[in-house]
């Protein structure tokens, strides 16, 4: 690789040719603050915050956007650049609600940190402050202006998703990040992914908070209430307290849920086996009977809403098997019910979910198998992580411990899940031994592994030749499915994920600022440890969770029986843009 040499704040470094300031300043180990920067989503220049002193340079530059070149001398932190930023700092507070108390963001928040450590205080400049009404037309996000700061990172992540239904409206000090024509967020075809969120360095973008409720309902004697918890969650929710990406907290989390008083504790894991099960062979069998293909899967409720907004024309190829939050609430409310001897109704079911998007899956048709909700509840892991701290619960102390019976049995194939490629790659695992009716010499499929956007592999498994297509995030599901209908690709099998990276990037996850998403690949990072799990499983296909075996043995007979399709299926709309219920 090209270097250039360069001098930061007096010391040598030789950093690579065509790095802009701020990526120079990395290797230096130094943080330049970004309010608007955000690698992959916003490279704008805008906020100002990032200004250095370079030798030879007519005033200050954006070092977000300024390349080195050969004998550069920069200056990150002289009195100049201290000032300006401070300035900058002032001018965004004078137009902001500062509510730190009790903001969802206070202690997590860029622009806190950088007034704290600047010594910016509100009152310095003194002018009118825009009021704004809070958009809460939305079963996921919450919208409050009030707090933005116009940074627009939400807009290139609202972009990057192929969605777009957010940005800058007006001109000046009347500008404003809202929907066309004014429109609330409910009433475009956002599919509540919740890439905003996780990208908007304030309190400005947030999920609607069902944690209340899920207190008590806790408190409420005539109720059962059972939890769950996604793959995904258990590699996060470890951030929320202090630990670093990619710290696996499952036994610590399963402690805590305990301890917050859910009378049953259950590992997601399960159900994404049962997915596995089911998805194969619907596979298997639309390939033997000439059904819809490419298949696509249906776990990554962003990516349904995705699909049926903007590929209408490919509704009838998404699975038709609910995801493994959906099934396993059916499951709770049908087969454990009737073991527990309980009435459905009195079960309250929660889902622990790195997710915004499945706030809205719970509300959907089709997803009642008992007759009421087949969960009532989808907390985000940061929700989870709110709840714990607001109990007085000392997550880093508790001593781990283990999920419930009966489905406290899973497989390496349903860990993966969380990662993008982990579904194909546990479909393969299964649907390789099915066809082939011996066991797998290598459980690893590589080729599907990986945090890129899009991944083509083919394999020959038994007769078939099997083209199959992984994407994550949901702007790059819509290169695939164009090369689809072009004709241009010919796939029998899609994996989509709605969030870059699969869900452990989800928009529920806990919040990294700028400085570590702009230094670490943070969904890879966090990635490695649902892979690491699965390495140390004994069981690593779906098909062989005895957990599995045991509800087919006792309830569903087989994958895809009447009862199986009654209970773990659902239907989908084809919605167009403006169809948004
Ligand atoms: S967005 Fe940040 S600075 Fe503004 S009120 Fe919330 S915590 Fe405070
Ligand atoms: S939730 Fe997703 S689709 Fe909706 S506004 Fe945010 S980024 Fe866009
Ligand atoms: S909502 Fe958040 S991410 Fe979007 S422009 Fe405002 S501050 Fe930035």
């Amino acid at each position: 690789m090209a270097t250039v040499n360069v001098k930061i704040n007096g010391v040598e470094y030789a950093v690579p040719q065509g790095s802009t300031v701020l990526e120079a300043a990395r290797i230096a180990n130094i943080d330049i603050p970004t309010l608007c920067y955000l690698k992959d989503i916003n490279e704008i220049g805008a906020c100002r915050l990032c200004l250095v002193e370079v030798k030879g340079a007519r005033g200050l530059v954006t070092a977000c956007v300024y390349p080195v070149n050969e004998g550069m001398e920069i200056f990150t932190n002289t009195p100049r650049v201290q000032a300006s930023r401070k300035m900058n700092l002032q001018l965004i507070l004078s137009n902001h609600e500062k509510k730190c108390l009790s903001c969802i963001r206070s202690t997590n928040c860029e622009l806190q940190k950088l007034c704290r450590d600047y010594g910016v205080d509100e009152g310095y400049i003194k002018g009118t402050v825009n009021e704004y009404k809070i958009d809460d037309s939305s079963v996921s996000i919450i919208r409050d202006n009030n707090k933005c700061i116009l940074c627009r990172r939400c807009v290139g992540a609202c972009n990057n998703q192929g969605v777009g239904v957010i940005g800058a409206n007006n001109r000046g000090f009347d500008t404003e990040i809202s929907c066309a024509f004014g429109q609330d967020l409910a009433s475009t075809s956002c599919i509540n992914c919740g890439q905003c969120i996780v990208s908007c360095p304030v309190g400005a973008l947030y999920e609607r908070d069902d944690t209340d409720k899920i207190f008590d309902a806790i408190a409420d004697p005539t109720k059962h209430v059972l939890i769950c918890t996604a793959p995904s969650v258990r590699a996060q929710i470890g951030e929320c307290f202090g630990y670093a990406p990619g710290t696996d907290c499952e036994g610590k989390m399963v402690a805590a849920l305990r301890r917050l008083g859910f009378d049953g504790v259950f590992d997601m894991n399960f159900t994404a086996d049962l997915t596995i099960l089911e998805e194969a062979n619907e596979f298997l069998s639309r390939v033997k009977n000439g059904g819809a293909l490419p298949m696509i899967t249906s776990c990554s409720p962003g990516w349904i809403k995705f699909c049926e907004h903007y590929y209408p024309d490919f509704v009838d190829n998404l699975s038709t098997c609910k995801s493994p939050q959906q099934m396993f609430g059916a499951i709770a409310k049908t087969y454990y019910a009737e073991k527990m001897g309980w009435d459905p109704k009195d079960i309250v079911f929660v889902s622990a979910i790195p997710c915004t998007a499945k706030k809205f899956e719970i509300g959907r048709d089709g997803q009642s198998a008992a007759g009421v909700p087949d969960v009532d509840f989808a907390v985000t892991t940061r929700e989870v992580g709110r709840m714990i701290e607001k109990a007085g619960i000392k997550f880093r102390d508790l001593a781990d411990e283990d999920f419930d019976d009966p489905f406290n049995v899973a497989s390496g194939a349903g860990v993966i899940f969380g990662a993008t490629g982990g579904v194909m790659e546990a479909a393969l695992r299964t649907a390789a031994e099915v066809i082939e009716g011996k066991p797998l010499e290598k459980v690893e499929f590589n080729d599907v592994r990986g945090v890129e956007g899009v991944k083509l592999a083919s394999y020959k498994i038994g007769d078939i030749n099997l083209n199959v297509a992984v994407a994550s995030g949901s702007g790059n599901a819509k290169k695939i499915l164009d090369a689809v209908r072009a004709g241009e690709l010919d796939v029998q099998f899609i994996e989509v994920m709605a969030c870059p990276g699969g869900c452990v990037n989800g928009g529920g996850q806990p919040i990294q600022p700028a400085s570590v998403r702009n230094s670490i690949d943070l969904a890879a990072t966090r990635a490695a440890i649902l892979y690491k799990a699965d390495e140390q499983k004994d069981i690593r296909k779906s098909h062989e969770s005895s957990a599995v075996k045991k509800i087919y043995d006792e309830y569903f007979g087989e994958p895809n029986s009447h009862k199986a399709h009654e209970i773990l299926h659902t239907h989908y709309v084809k919605r167009g843009l403006y169809n948004n219920k």
